[in-house]
């Protein structure tokens, strides 16, 4: 799950995956080094990296061996780059597909599946049921055709949670639960992935 195989001290930047420069994105911290997102992770291509470093709006923590040249000068890309004007995240998120699957953590509240995920009105629509934070859930096709038209309790189907509105945070801690696939070493100590940690 963690891919060590890419962060090891054989780093990336002997071949492969980071060699070339349009797939070495770096990692943007908010001004208290946390980052701005964690699913998905918030990265900037490295292009948009320098130019914001060029403009001063982010200072760089840290960089790629790999460099780019130009006649004029040379730099190592920047693999963390942290914004120097903290953005304070807004405490409510917005209702979307993706914020509602990372609410219920990519899980069906009625079965725990993984698969297939779609939304379920729990009241359904023609019981007078609003399409909301406090009434959709994730929930797999085949528990959403086997719910049908009816209430969980017409269904005998209970929900694993009750429908909330999370906060930006709530989000924010459920997103930490889905480590990136290719993760540069040097992004690693702003990460914070306490359950790997602590093994
Ligand atoms: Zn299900």
């Amino acid at each position: 799950m963690y891919h060590p195989d890419i962060i090891g001290e054989n780093g990336p930047e002997l071949g492969g995956r980071w060699a070339n420069p349009q797939s070495c994105p770096a990692l943007v911290l908010n001004a208290d080094y946390t980052p701005l997102s964690y699913y998905p992770l918030s990265l900037w291509n490295w292009q948009d990296a320098i130019k914001a470093a060029f403009l001063e709006r982010v200072d760089i923590i840290a960089e790629y061996d790999r460099e780019i040249r130009s006649p004029r000068l040379s730099m190592r890309l920047p693999s963390v780059v942290a914004l120097r004007q903290y953005v304070k995240p807004s405490a409510w998120p917005a209702f979307t597909r993706f914020n509602l699957f990372l609410r219920d953590r990519f899980a069906c509240q009625y079965c725990g599946s993984h698969d297939d995920l779609t939304f379920d009105h729990v009241i359904p629509r023609s019981q007078g049921g609003r399409t909301s934070w406090q009434n959709v859930a994730t929930a797999c096709a085949p528990c959403n055709l086997r719910k049908g038209g009816r209430t969980p309790a017409q269904a005998h189907m209970p929900l694993h949670q009750t429908p909330f509105q999370p906060t930006s945070r709530q989000l924010q801690e459920h997103g930490r639960a889905f480590p990136p696939h290719h993760c540069h070493k040097t992004w690693l100590d702003y990460l914070y992935w306490d359950v790997e940690l602590e093994v």
